[in-house]
This record gives C-alpha cells, sequence and structure tokens, in this order.
C-alpha cells in the first residue's frame, strides 16, 4: 500500500498558472470534469478511491468511482477535513450528500412513509417510491460501507 502508480506522479504543471486554487469555492461533491484533479499528488489509493492533494492549498479531496466503473468519478470533501489517509475518511459522512443526490434524482424527493423499511429488523420508516429505509437504501445502490447501519441492523456482518 502507499505505492503511486505511474500515472500518479506528481508533475508541476507549466500551462497552467492558476491563480490560487478553488478548494474553498467548491461543493462537498461535484462529478469531476476538470482532470487537472486527476493530475494532483496522490497521498493515498484504494481500489475506487484516490485521496489527492490540491498543490496551491494542501487540501486533500477524495475522488472516488461511486458506482464502480459505470459513472465518472466524482470529487467529495473529505470528512475529517484534511485526512491523509483513506481508511482515516468518514465514508458515510463524506458520500452522504452525494448518496442524496442520487437517490433525490430517482425518487424526486425524499420522503418518508408511515411504513418500516422491507428489511428484517429495520425500524427505519421506507421512503416513499421505494421500500426500503434511507440507510438500506444507500446500502443497496452504493454499498454497505456508505450507509450508517449499526450491527443490528442485520444479521449478517458488514462487508468491506
Ligand atoms: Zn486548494
Ligand atoms: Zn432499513
Amino acid at each position: 500500500m502507499g505505492e503511486v502508480f505511474g500515472y500518479a506522479l506528481p508533475m508541476p504543471s507549466k500551462a497552467d498558472p492558476s491563480p490560487g486554487c478553488s478548494c474553498g469555492k467548491r461543493p462537498d461533491w461535484a462529478t469531476i470534469e476538470d482532470d487537472s484533479v486527476m493530475r494532483w499528488q496522490a497521498v493515498d489509493i484504494a481500489e475506487w478511491e484516490e485521496l489527492r492533494q490540491c498543490p496551491d492549498c494542501g487540501a486533500t479531496w477524495l475522488a472516488v468511482w461511486p458506482e464502480e466503473s459505470e459513472s465518472p468519478p466524482i470529487l467529495c470533501r473529505p470528512k475529517p477535513a484534511g485526512a491523509r489517509k483513506i481508511r482515516d475518511i468518514d465514508h458515510p459522512a463524506t458520500m452522504r450528500a452525494f448518496c442524496l443526490a442520487r437517490i433525490e434524482e430517482q425518487l424526486g424527493e425524499i420522503k418518508e412513509r408511515k411504513a418500516s423499511c422491507r428489511k428484517v429488523n429495520c425500524k427505519r420508516n421506507r421512503l416513499s417510491g421505494t421500500t426500503y429505509c434511507i440507510e438500506h437504501l444507500i446500502a443497496e445502490q452504493f454499498g454497505r460501507h456508505l450507509a450508517r447501519l449499526s450491527a443490528g441492523d442485520e444479521g449478517s456482518s458488514r462487508t468491506k
């Protein structure tokens, strides 16, 4: 681990003499359209995630392929801010805004109904438009590591 792949070598970009950076103005998550971000130095790399550091202000940002290879990567402001290891990042918190936005796109609106989630032992209400509660919907769509599920929410232990 900690191995930086060839493409991630930090290269000072001469073509782009940016006056300062836009970290302060960036939203908490956004699809990566500007691939200069992907040339920032990677400080930690995992399978579908890369923690990259802004060369101007030193802030770290998490680049994530949220649905694995299906969609373009997104850039998230890590929580806690300034994390330098992917394992120190609170993934449910860091990815929350992204997950909620995606779910809202699908359901129109995130609204709880007075019926419980279809998962056994789950006491949360299901959302309108689905038979799952918000946490189980996140777990289904994005993976359990992004949901705030406790061990009691399901018999099985959490994966990854
Ligand atoms: Zn910056
Ligand atoms: Zn549930």
